[in-house]
């Protein structure tokens, strides 16, 4: 339990300026001052309000019994207790915080590939930090890359520019993988002045973003870095959901509609859909269990045989014997094992895989040609139509929610953290302890039985 507590312990400014005064927190008072003439009189802004998170607020991630106390062992603090409870910080405006507004230069950064929802983020990030009283906000454009392209120049950012940018996908900024090392990050944020730096990305953006937090320490820099994590495959661990996975989820609906709809208007028809999920099958798993139209969900997690007696081709000549027509939906990363290995790595040094769904495509006709059964196969590959599309209604919710507590985690003085939904609540997590490893579809749990359940597909192995 002490080492729980110490992995989960959130990096703050105090850690490296000991001395740091806080200042009270003037948001709920700006709040609640009447914005351009609206709402005349109807706020006192020496109100008292109780909206604050103390930074002793807890969410619960679990509660662990033991059989006695000797099992529970080292883990606990109380000899006598045989249970331990484990928690994450909540995430919030706090009473005091540890910059002046009129002293901040934010920037925000977003990196990686596209997800519905970034603009959702940007705008709110931007919003919150002028609701705190910040002057000077930034965009880097292009990603990591922005920081050491001279070409690249900074985007201002206000109310006024971010205003509608939610209305459609994309990314205000734009991304881009690879770009500059951490040393050269770290000079150009000192060069220009930015001390409060949000990062919108995935895993390897969030190495780098805790990379940029250390080096700041190191060289004893009052910056706040806080990560937003956009992972539209929704593997971070620890959370609920990342933004853009339920839009992606509800986009992919489409996909697998109209591949259904193909493979049963055609005789013997094959619809084949390829959605995104490099090391964690959520997206193929909740699409199919939402759309019921998936005859075959294949994801990173399970092995499987295309060919022999237990494999999918022949599973689907069973399919169109006895239903006439079958989908399959197919996770990215999945059946990478069946594929010629290759070292080709993208600008991040990520390894580019190879394409599972066109090579199910082409094996499916190899196979039934070779059988002499009649099949008219089809394939849709919808991931960039669907990482492009704007937030639907409750990833709006999602992004709105995580770019304010992003500019709360700052104020805060927290540095190296991260910001996402737990357990129904809004934490704050240590970087390291989120991005160590992928959160992965569990085979064994109900979920997957579910999906099981309602494809109705045998085990391929
Ligand atoms: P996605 O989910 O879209 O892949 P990602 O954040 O994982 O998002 P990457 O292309 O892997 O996307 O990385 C984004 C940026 O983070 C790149 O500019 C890359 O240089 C940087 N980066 C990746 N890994 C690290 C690392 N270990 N340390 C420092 N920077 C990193
Ligand atoms: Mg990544």
């Amino acid at each position: 339990q002490k080492d729980f507590e110490a992995r989960f312990r959130l990096p703050h400014l105090t850690d490296i300026f000991p001395h740091a005064a806080p200042i009270p927190s003037t948001f709920c008072l700006k709040m609640r001052t009447p914005i351009d003439g609206d709402f005349p009189g109807h706020y006192s802004s020496d109100e008292e309000w109780h909206g604050y998170i103390n930074n002793n607020d807890r969410v619960l991630l679990k509660t662990i019994h033991y059989s006695s106390p000797t099992s529970a062992g080292a883990e606990c603090i109380d000899p006598d207790c045989t249970w331990v409870e484990q928690w994450v910080h909540r995430a919030g405006p706090r009473e005091k915080i540890y910059f002046r507004p009129e002293e901040v230069k934010a920037a925000i950064v977003t990196c990686g590939g596209l997800c519905p929802g970034l603009n959702d983020v940007i705008r709110q990030i931007v919003i919150t930090l002028e609701i705190y009283g910040v002057k000077k906000i930034v965009g880097i454009p292009f990603g990591y890359r922005g920081f050491s392209d001279k070409e690249l120049t900074e985007v201002p950012l206000s109310r006024k520019v971010v205003q509608n940018i939610h209305l459609s996908g994309g990314s205000l900024l734009g991304v881009s993988r690879g770009g500059p090392g951490v040393g050269d990050i770290v000079d150009s944020l000192e060069e220009r002045g930015i001390n409060m730096l949000f990062v919108l990305g995935g895993n390897g953006t969030h190495a780098g973003a805790n990379a940029i937090h250390n080096e700041c320490r190191k060289k004893q820099l009052k910056v706040s870095v806080i990560g937003v994590p956009k992972t539209i495959d929704n593997d971070i661990l620890l959370m609920d959901k990342t933004f853009g996975f339920d839009t992606a989820v509800e986009e992919a609906q489409r996909a697998i509609n109209s591949a259904y709809i193909e493979a049963h208007s055609a005789y013997h028809g094959i619809g084949i859909v390829k959605l995104m999920g490099r090391s964690s099958g959520f997206i193929a798993m909740q699409a199919t269990l939402s759309s019921g139209q998936v005859d075959i969900c294949l994801i990173p997690e399970l092995l499987f045989n295309l060919h022999g007696p237990h494999g999918v081709l022949s599973h689907l000549k069973y399919l169109l014997q006895t239903k006439g027509s079958a989908v399959v939906c197919v996770a990215e990363g999945a059946g990478q094992d069946l594929l010629q290995k290759t070292n080709i790595t993208d600008a991040s040094g990520n390894i580019v895989f190879g394409d599972i769904g066109v090579y199910i495509q082409q094996e499916t006709k190899k196979y039934f040609k070779e059988i002499g059964v009649h099949a008219d196969v089809k394939y849709i590959d919808p991931t960039y139509m669907i990482r492009a599309v704007r937030a639907n209604a409750s990833d709006g919710i999602l992004c709105t929610v995580l770019g304010q507590n992003a500019v709360h985690g700052a104020f805060a003085g927290y540095s190296g953290i991260t910001v996402g939904l737990c357990n129904t609540h809004y934490a704050y997590f240590p970087i390291p302890e989120v991005i160590s490893h992928p959160r992965l579809v569990d085979p064994n749990s109900r979920m997957w039985h579910r999906c099981l359940t309602s494809t109705g597909q045998p085990d391929f192995i």
